[in-house]
């Protein structure tokens, strides 16, 4: 990519062009990297977005932070067909601002051509033909939902249709309208290449556009697509490659909008742009003087966003990407160290060697995270970041992140320095036959200590495969006695708690329960069995043999409890039998609608057995009405809130289970509320059973069911699936999936 670059003047963070773009219309940020992003539908008319909705919002949010040129219409509203002539050109003085007409498609050329400065502005950036240096153009587009649909089930795709995020055209195939002339390719396929395996690798399923689609392939000549190869630029000045983002879970709420921006501003900062296995062998100075002059720009902005801005472009020009990065190889170390020498000669503001190599570390560390969406460290300081730089470990790292996050703000730089080497102290390495250490740390060690680990290892290999003999003849005779045995007709449903747990794995100790929530499944059948008198769930009792039974390891996950809460009255029981099942070796699942009194009694009681808890409480509403009418004796949500944050802060393994999701059009916000006190998984389901439950309902009840049958509709929760897929911490119970298409998900 910048095998050859151009001179530039001193960059401006926003700059108007010399000549007559209106700012009102047309914003352009003047950037000093060498991609151009263009975003030619993304009018607002009333302040409402139209056209290629918010492709604006964040082409601007991507040119900002990693410091590229960006042209972004925010005024011309794309013609709308029938009222033109075939052919006809519309002047812009034709239609005045604010008339019916004062619409053009800034997509093509003709149209473009009559806007004062905006093909200024791409020359300003790119420069006339046959001027040295070399710009990426990115055009961001939208596409529309449906039209997206037709051309994924019209193609040929590797992908589901479901499943492609983008387009992305450079001019394949024949001519849309007259199918002839093959491909007008706008740049190498082998930078679409590395640039749709940059997209994929960060959350965004892109596709090159089938060749025979009628729509997305930045092929029609009369496109600015083709502008650059119209004017005669070649691959070496200008690679111009059009992306067509979907709206649905990417361009819709606001936090798609920053999710999408996000992968752009990752994707654009690694290596995608930047041609395979280059070596440099001698420095080349107009990348130095290009990079000079950005780190200059750069450096004179707020400290944080100008360490990582800086970190983030050190790393695509001079490392090519974050790999190497991290594995400090450099591939143009001549030019780098002569950027480093020229800076240094620098008096006042410039950054130092220093300076360049943190910022390199902490982009390295930002992308590390952003990428494992360890989101803490999103909470903690500039400074605080920096100084972690120089903790090589990662879990050691995240460890110390967690630390100074949940300080509070109480927690200062000289603390984290004292910690960094304290840490650094007790960080020796064990090495067991369970954790054997990297060669190069074997390498370190005695020859002694190394031949008792190969010894504890034979041994190891020895019991293992006297337990594989006697699995072995284990398994013999159970599949005997299945094969004789009449198959099942009925396949179980997994709903409930089978989507977690296998039944037999589940322990309890109490009939009834005190919450006595209406949709209670247990209940139901309790009653049906006649296992307790009609109407008296809610008066529970334990089970004192279910008590003092010995516990041995199970299977599996263990759910304690299934079928009643833990309460303040069987406390002490629940953390008997607990305290047994754990000592037995069993990990443990806790779903609770919880009460802060008994939370705060099993994480003390189980302090030294965090590894083997997780607490999943299950909130279905953030309305305390709601909840009161649907589970009458349960904690508020304040209350089942305030648990999973101390949970939490405890360092237990934490998970939300919003099944029943009982408000439908709660339930972004309280994901939102919520999802920073969640380590594992948000569950999410909607409400199971609603026929039976109507058979012996009232007229209340009846039209509660009704509201609920209203909120959770395959649409409802598809849109909610799409709001969130990608999203590692969102799972899907099997009633929801069964409602919104099993096959997609
Ligand atoms: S908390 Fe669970 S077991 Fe208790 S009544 Fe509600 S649904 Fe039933």
């Amino acid at each position: 990519m910048l095998d050859k670059v151009k001179v530039e003047e001193v960059p401006a963070v926003v700059a108007l062009p010399d000549d007559l773009a209106n700012p009102d219309h047309i914003t352009i940020i003047k950037g000093s990297t060498d991609i151009l992003l263009i975003a030619p539908h993304a009018c607002i008319r009333d302040g409402k977005p139209k056209d290629d909705e918010n492709t604006g919002p964040i082409t601007e949010a991507v040119a900002r932070q990693i410091g590229c040129s960006a042209i972004i219409n925010t005024h011309y509203h794309k013609p709308d067909k029938k009222k033109y002539r075939k052919g006809h050109k519309p002047k812009i003085d034709e239609y005045p601002y604010g008339s019916e007409y004062d619409n053009l498609n800034l997509n093509v050329i003709a149209h473009a051509e009559q806007v004062p400065g905006y093909l200024g502005a791409i020359r300003d950036v790119v420069g006339e033909p046959g001027r040295p240096g070399k710009t990426t153009v990115i055009w961001i587009h939208g596409a529309d939902d449906i039209k997206a649909k037709v051309v994924a089930d019209a193609g040929t795709y590797d992908s589901p249709p479901a499943e492609i995020d983008a387009f992305i055209g450079y001019g394949q195939g024949d001519e849309p309208k007259t199918k002839t002339g093959g491909d007008r390719h706008t740049a190498e396929p082998e930078t679409v290449e590395r640039f749709r395996k940059a997209l994929i690798s960060n959350g965004m399923n892109a596709v090159p556009t089938d060749d025979n689609a009628d729509n997305y392939r930045g092929r029609s000549e009369a496109g600015m697509n083709q502008w650059f190869r119209n004017e005669g630029y070649t691959f070496g000045q200008v690679e111009s490659i059009q992306l067509e983002i979907r709206k649905g879970g990417f361009r819709d709420l606001h936090h798609n909008i920053e999710k999408t921006a996000g992968i752009l501003i990752e994707a654009l900062s690694q290596e995608i742009l930047v041609p395979n296995n280059q070596k440099e062998i001698k420095a080349d100075e107009r990348l130095v003087e290009v990079a000079f002059t950005h780190l200059q720009g750069i450096f004179a902005k707020h400290i944080h966003e100008a360490m990582l801005h800086g970190g983030r472009y050190l790393v695509r020009t001079f490392y090519g990407s974050y790999k190497n990065a991290r594995e400090n190889n450099k591939i143009r170390k001549e030019s780098l160290h002569q950027l480093i020498q020229k800076l240094s000669e620098v008096s006042g503001k410039a950054p130092k060697k220093t300076w360049i190599y943190d910022a390199v570390k902490l982009a390295v560390d930002d992308h590390h995270f952003r990428s494992t969406k360890f989101r803490l460290y999103g909470k903690i300081g500039h400074s605080h970041k920096v100084l972690l730089t120089r903790v090589p470990e990662i879990t050691r790292k995240k460890r110390l992140v967690k630390e100074i996050a949940k300080a509070n703000g109480v927690y200062t730089v000289e603390k984290l320095r004292q910690r960094i080497k304290e840490t650094a102290k007790t960080n020796r390495v064990f090495i067991t036959p369970e954790n054997v250490p990297a060669d190069a740390t074997l390498e370190q060690q005695e020859r002694k200590k190394l031949e008792e680990l190969l010894g504890n290892l034979d041994q190891r290999i020895a019991n293992r495969q006297n337990e594989l003999v006697r699995y072995n003849a284990d398994r013999e005779r159970v599949d005997r006695i299945i094969k004789s045995k009449p198959k099942d007709k009925r396949k179980p449903r997994k709903v409930g708690f089978r989507d977690w747990t296998d039944p037999s794995c589940n322990v309890n100790i109490q009939t009834g329960c005190s919450n006595n929530c209406r949709y209670c499944y247990a209940k139901t059948q309790a009653y049906r069995r006649e296992q307790v008198a009609l109407g008296s769930w809610a008066d529970q009792f334990i089970r004192r043999h279910d008590v003092d039974k010995h516990r041995n390891l199970y299977h599996g996950l263990v759910g304690f409890p299934s079928t009643h809460d833990i309460t303040p009255k069987n406390l002490d029981e629940y953390l008997y039998v607990l305290g047994k099942l754990l000592r037995a070796g069993n990990e443990v699942l806790i779903v609770s609608k919880p009460r802060l009194k008994c939370i705060k009694e099993i994480c003390d009681a189980c302090r030294f057995f965090k590894d083997k808890i997780l607490f999943r409480f299950t909130i279905g509403a953030m309305e305390n009405d709601i909840l009161r009418f649907w589970e009458p004796n349960a904690p508020a949500y304040e209350e089942r809130k305030e648990c999973l944050e101390y949970a939490y802060d405890k360092d237990f393994r934490t998970s939300l289970s919003m099944e029943p999701l009982l408000a439908m059009n709660q339930a972004d916000q309280m994901i939102a509320d919520l999802y920073f006190s969640v380590s594992e998984d948000i569950w999410i389901g909607p409400m199971n059973h609603l026929n039976e439950m109507k058979k012996d309902a009232d007229t209340d009840l009846l039209a509660e069911i009704a509201t609920i049958e209203t909120g959770q509709t395959a649409e409802a929760l598809r849109t909610l699936y799409d709001s969130y897929k990608g999203d590692p911490l969102i799972k899907w119970k099997t009633g929801a999936r069964d409602l919104i298409k099993p096959d997609e998900m």
